[in-house]
């Protein structure tokens, strides 16, 4: 691929790496591509970042053709810059863009765009434990009609976020809402593919849990409302008696690369994993008669979320005495090493950029 660079006349000032939070923050230049109904891929760039011009009538605007990607840059103790299974996203992005009736760049193309980016941006990405640089890809469809059917000209972007450590004072179990009435997706809609669509319907869940005291939501499955699907933007394990059990991909739930990896690592250090429906009639079950030892989520973001608490309908279930649980802990620690290049990379899931 033919990347144009276009340089800015001036650079900003970089955040005060302790102060970052999560995506406040954005870095001189982006990546663009367009795709042109009967061209393909054209244009590539690097080019300052900067408002993308389009008009009131672009299809995204009205009927939500996007799809997005979310990974990371990590600075080695060494200066090395590793990316983490960056093929595992294009590869999600080409199914989410499928589902939408919207093409998808080649993988290689793909790591190769992300690769150039990061590397023009290599001093945004902040070196103080836990901080990364966040690589956000996305791609929206702009031609201007307002018919519903798949559109033709999209336009690919990505933009970088230094971002600061998830777990500012330490990591920490938090309280979870178990949704009932509002579902996130079924089975046949989106729910696998990473398309803004499905968070525009979460919001709702998400503001009353938090109104309530809550940091997030449990979403049970679309159909039944019974059976645990995800946690918040992330994946969900439970670590019930002698098997970590978590929801089988197939359909409503977003295949995360932090689920994958945990659960190969899961799988070498010889637990058992159950990719299996988990109800929540079970699951309070558990809590409440001892067999539930831990609960996690899972997402780039922050890697490894433990779960304090768990509250459905009227009643609640303390995991763990709200500490985080030793195999949480010990999955946190292990995967992070890899990420940031601290311990042997026995997976080969890090790709260095150069
Ligand atoms: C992105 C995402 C995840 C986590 O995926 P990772 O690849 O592990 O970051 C989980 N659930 C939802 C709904 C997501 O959008």
């Amino acid at each position: 691929m033919k990347i144009e660079m276009i340089e800015a006349k001036q650079l900003k000032q970089k955040p005060n790496w302790n102060e970052l939070g999560f995506g406040k923050y954005f870095t001189d230049y982006m990546f663009t591509i367009d795709y042109i109904d009967k061209q393909g891929w054209v244009n590539a760039k690097i080019e300052p970042y900067a408002p993308i011009p389009f008009e009131p009538s672009a299809i995204v605007l009205h009927y939500a053709l996007e799809t997005f990607e979310g990974l990371k840059a990590y600075k080695t103790k060494d200066g090395r810059i590793l990316l983490f299974r960056p093929e595992m996203n294009a590869r999600r992005m080409q199914n989410s863009n499928f589902r939408l009736c919207m093409p998808s760049l080649p993988e290689e193309d793909f790591i190769e765009a992300i690769s150039k980016l990061v590397s023009v941006e290599k001093d945004w990405i902040p070196t103080l434990p836990g901080t990364s640089l966040y690589i956000r890809p996305f791609m929206f469809a702009y031609e201007n009609h307002l018919g519903v059917h798949p559109a033709h000209n999209f336009k690919f972007v990505i933009i970088l976020s230094p971002v600061g450590n998830y777990y500012k004072n330490g990591m920490s179990p938090v309280k979870i809402y178990v949704e009932e009435e509002y579902v996130r997706a079924v089975k046949g809609g989106t729910g696998f593919a990473k398309c803004g669509g499905n968070y525009a319907c979460s919001v709702i869940a998400q503001d009353k849990a938090e109104k309530m005291g809550y940091t997030q939501v449990l979403w049970l499955d679309g159909q039944y409302h019974k059976y645990v699907e995800e946690v918040g933007t992330m994946n969900v394990m439970f670590y019930i008696g002698d098997e970590i059990v978590t929801c089988p991909c197939e359909g409503s739930v977003l295949p995360g690369v932090t689920r994958d990896s945990v659960i190969q690592i899961l799988k070498k250090w010889g637990y058992k994993v159950s990719e299996r429906l988990l109800s929540i009639d079970e699951l309070m079950e558990a809590g409440h008669n001892g067999q539930l030892k831990e609960a996690f989520g899972t997402g780039t973001a922050a890697v490894i979320s433990p779960i304090g608490v768990l509250t459905y309908r009227n009643d609640t279930v303390v995991v763990n005495q709200e500490k985080i649980g030793p195999l949480t802990q010990k999955l946190f620690d292990y995967l992070t090493g890899i990420q940031w290049g601290q311990i042997e990379d026995e997976f080969h899931w890090t790709r260095e950029v150069k």
